[in-house]
């Protein structure tokens, strides 16, 4: 039962932060060249590099806590 549970839990915080980082952070700025990024653009999820110089950004998603 508690196993049950706590995946349960997980499970559903897993989802509440997909849905607080969609609702507050949409976009992220590069650290190289400033470019705004849509994180929504490829479903939040697929984004690893700047679209404007390339720098990759999976870090700072990271540092986030989006990744
Ligand atoms: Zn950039």
């Amino acid at each position: 039962m508690t196993g049950y549970y706590s995946v349960l839990i997980e499970s559903v915080s897993n989802l509440f932060d997909v849905n607080v980082s969609l609702k507050e952070d949409k976009y992220i700025y590069c650290v190289r060249c400033s470019n705004k990024i849509d994180l929504t653009k490829y479903g939040g999820t697929e984004i690893r590099f700047c679209d404007a110089c390339g720098h990759n950004i999976e870090n700072e998603l990271i540092k986030r806590g989006m990744k």
